[in-house]
């Protein structure tokens, strides 16, 4: 290093490590000529290997703004203690191992450092690599540039619990709208339907009961349940808000959105989420906000279930896939004559959903919780039905039988497109 860079590292306000990889290297290519192919594999089959090259590997240089970062008065006593300070860290050093294996010119990742003067930092860190098959005397001199990200976290934290609350708020407030709109719109035929029911036995109660007034009484009773019924359907698609407001959108999108609202949830009650959607898949046609609080609301039904059984191990899985495709699962009867799909499906961990439950638990106010008004997934199935997809739940399958299996499907934008422009003979 010549003067002016020398310079240049000593008053970088970014922290900087030099450190020392070609031991590290000679001991992953030495893996590789054993004819190890897939070396992500062979790192998860060999966990030591992480901690047996530890002693390759070797801290030469510290800059002033790392110091500061680790709490270290001075370079000396760094380097001295820089071992139990910077303990191998597997997640880190798998990203420098790939790019080694690979050739990658940059990696970079994050971990947290634990200071000398008791602090927790989160930090961010990259560092450049020598290009192609290199020589491991090439990663003698490896620069690692870190971020301090605390500030950043602590945002992206705030942002989490507020995004939560905004959609657990927005849960509340659909419901305590709903109730207070039913209570008052439902009594009125509610109470129509008492007082004739009351009227009709009187008239069948009289020593010569009158048919025809119990008939008459019988088909306003008729009429006033009508009317209950298609308060309750207005009302669920008041509860649906506005238009649909479709555009093509991307599976993965979809769903990381919806990942977005409920992963601070997910993260209070220990619950892990995985995604698996393949790049490939076409986009499907939809309202971007429905589609997302159509997951939203199967999510948080997971969550909450998991939770009130005390699932010691809490995961959902959401994947998508063509619809039909064996990475789609099992789809209901009828499905295969519907216009191409795309299948989204959420699976838990939880206690699942007792067969002879199935198909009740989309009957809107069927619901098995103390608290629970029964709408959430009635919504979610008009939602999905007016966007021409389906809905349905299923047992889990036989080799993971516990957990419940909610999927829904949506058309793909091409058959969107043909079922809105029906070809012209
Ligand atoms: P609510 O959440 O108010 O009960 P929903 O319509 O969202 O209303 O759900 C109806 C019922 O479906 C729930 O009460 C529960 O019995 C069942 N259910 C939904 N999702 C799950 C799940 N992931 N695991 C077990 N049961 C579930």
């Amino acid at each position: 290093m010549d003067l002016r860079h020398a310079d240049l590292f000593e008053i970088s306000p970014i922290s900087i490590l030099c450190e020392d990889w070609s031991g590290v290297k000679r001991a992953v290519d030495a893996v590789i000529a054993d004819g190890v192919t897939d070396f992500d594999r062979f790192l998860d089959e060999n966990p030591q290997f992480f901690f047996d090259v530890r002693q390759f590997h070797h801290i030469l240089d510290a800059n002033r703004s790392a110091l500061d970062l680790l709490g270290f008065p001075d370079k000396e006593s760094f380097l001295r203690e820089s071992r139990i300070r910077l303990p191998a860290n597997p997640a880190s050093n798998v990203q420098v191992f790939r790019a080694m294996v690979r050739g990658d010119t940059v990696c970079q990742g994050e971990r947290v450092l634990h200071t000398k003067d008791g602090r927790v930092v989160p930090i961010l860190w990259r560092a450049s690599l020598p290009p192609g098959p290199a020589d491991p005397q090439a990663y003698s001199r490896l620069y690692f540039f870190a971020v301090d990200v605390t500030e950043l976290k602590r945002v992206q934290e705030a942002l989490m619990a507020a995004q939560a609350n905004l959609s657990h708020a927005g849960r509340l407030s659909l419901v305590g709208e709903l109730a207070a709109s039913l209570t008052h719109e439902v009594s009125q035929p509610l109470v129509s339907i008492a007082s004739h029911a009351a009227a009709a036995t009187r008239w069948l109660s009289r020593e010569a009961p009158s048919l025809d007034e119990v008939a008459t009484s019988l088909n306003r009773i008729t009429a006033s349940t009508r009317h209950a019924v298609r308060i309750v359907g207005k009302m669920r698609s008041f509860a649906r808000r506005g238009d649909l407001v479709t555009e093509p959108m991307k599976p993965h999108d979809c769903i990381a959105d919806a990942v977005t609202l409920v992963e601070h949830e997910a993260y209070r009650q220990k619950t892990r989420i995985d995604v698996d959607v393949p790049p490939q898949l076409p986009a499907v046609f939809g309202d971007r906000t429905q589609i997302q609080q159509v997951i939203v609301n199967i999510a948080y039904n997971a969550i909450q279930a998991m939770q009130a059984a005390r699932s010691p191990d809490r995961r959902i899985s959401i994947t998508a896939a063509m619809t039909g495709s064996a990475l789609a699962g099992a789809t209901p009867v009828g499905a295969a004559d519907e216009p191409e799909t795309v299948t989204f499906t959420i699976a838990d961990t939880g206690p699942g959903i007792p067969e002879e439950l199935l198909a009740r638990i989309f009957e809107p106010f069927f619901s098995t919780k103390q608290n629970g008004m029964g709408l959430g997934l009635s919504i979610c199935k008009t939602i999905v039905e007016e966007h021409g997809g389906r809905l349905w739940a299923a047992k889990g399958l036989s080799d993971a039988p516990r957990g419940a299996i909610l999927s829904f499907s949506l058309p793909v934008e091409r058959a969107a497109a043909e079922r809105a422009q029906p070809a012209t003979p």
